[in-house]
């Protein structure tokens, strides 16, 4: 546990599997009506972890003489590491769990969550693949998603929340004004925590310090995540983001200015191989293999996300076209020269 800003504890869960399980960012702040942002794994142990460090944290204040008193948790979104915690830490702490609506609606039962993730129409487009297989897979994926998330990321779902705020409000936190905002991208749920005053943010897994935020179908969009971007770049007197994974940014504008960059130079490389293969065409899966040649059947699986809402997102904006067979899809681009 690190005090990173005054009164602001950042709690490390640990990960294991890589990328799968990734480790996790809990953050306490710290007073007399104070939160926890996030809620991380649902497992006895990492629970057990996050409150032997909140335990840590009471007794240091209470040295002091200083208030300490958390009443609720809120989650960024609602992501098996953010929200999977939620039940086990108020059981355990006795606090109150505040959601947004679509946060709600999303982590209702497990049948509201793992409709969450049913793959939408343009994936099975792009993959071809037919309504039974669709079906298919939906229902293989359910399976599958049910005994992982038990079993490693011990999530449990939230029936009653005790509170429900809007996606847009303003909170008190130990006396202070927070402004709660949506920025979707990542996740259609996806809510920011800011303080004007202090120029903190917390952004949750939309800007993190050395990764880039993990976009694929069928819940993200890279449109709605620049444009969530843009928000938090045009926030006044912003001075720190803390996020869900990795360590503070403590120089958020120019990491904001690198994330958009970086999206612009993906958007620019999925056009320049379309318009390279202008004559013929080129099909979905090419693209992505022309990006990742050496990439492994998995990881594969995990980074061509953001090539398949990018190429969604270039027919929206008409700068590239499909031609169907009944075998494949090629895309073309609309200016030819
Ligand atoms: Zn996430």
């Amino acid at each position: 546990m690190k005090e990173v800003y005054p009164g602001i504890f950042l709690i490390k869960e640990k990960g294991t599997l890589g990328a799968i399980k990734p480790p996790e960012n809990i953050y306490v702040l710290a007073g007399s009506d104070g939160i926890i942002y996030d809620a991380g794994y649902g497992t006895k142990r990492a629970v057990k972890h996050l409150v032997s460090e909140i335990k840590k944290i009471q007794s240091n204040y209470e040295e002091q003489n200083r208030d300490f008193t958390i009443n609720r948790i809120i989650v960024s979104h609602c992501h098996p590491d953010h929200f999977s915690g939620l039940k086990r830490i108020r059981k355990t702490l006795g606090i109150k769990i505040t959601l947004t609506k679509k946060s709600a609606e999303i982590i209702k039962t497990k049948k509201s969550f793992n409709k969450s993730f049913e793959t939408d129409a343009y994936e099975d487009y792009m993959r071809m693949r037919k309504n039974y297989a669709r079906k298919i897979i939906n229902g293989l994926k359910n399976i599958g998603s049910r005994i992982f998330y038990r079993r490693i990321f011990g999530v449990s779902y939230i029936e009653d929340p005790d509170d429900i705020i809007d996606s847009n409000t303003e909170i008190s936190i130990n006396g202070e004004i927070w402004k709660i905002f949506p920025s979707p991208g990542h996740a259609i749920d996806h809510i920011s925590l800011y303080n004007e005053d202090k120029g903190i943010l917390f952004s949750g897994d939309n800007i993190l310090r050395t990764i880039t935020t993990w976009l694929g179908p069928p819940n993200c969009s890279v449109e709605e995540y620049i444009k969530s971007i843009k928000t938090i770049q045009n926030l006044p007197n912003l001075k720190l983001i803390l996020a869900a994974h990795g360590s503070p940014i403590e120089n958020p504008k120019d990491r904001i200015a690198e994330i958009l960059s970086h999206r612009k130079e993906r958007e620019k490389q999925v056009l320049n191989i379309i318009y390279n293969n202008r004559e013929n065409g080129i099909s979905p899966k090419n693209i992505i293999k022309s990006i990742y040649p050496n990439n492994s059947r998995f990881l594969l699986q995990v980074a061509r996300g953001w090539i398949v809402l990018t190429l969604k997102m270039l027919e929206e904006k008409k700068l590239i076209k499909r031609q169907e067979t009944k075998k494949c899809i090629l895309f073309f681009p609309t200016v030819t020269s």
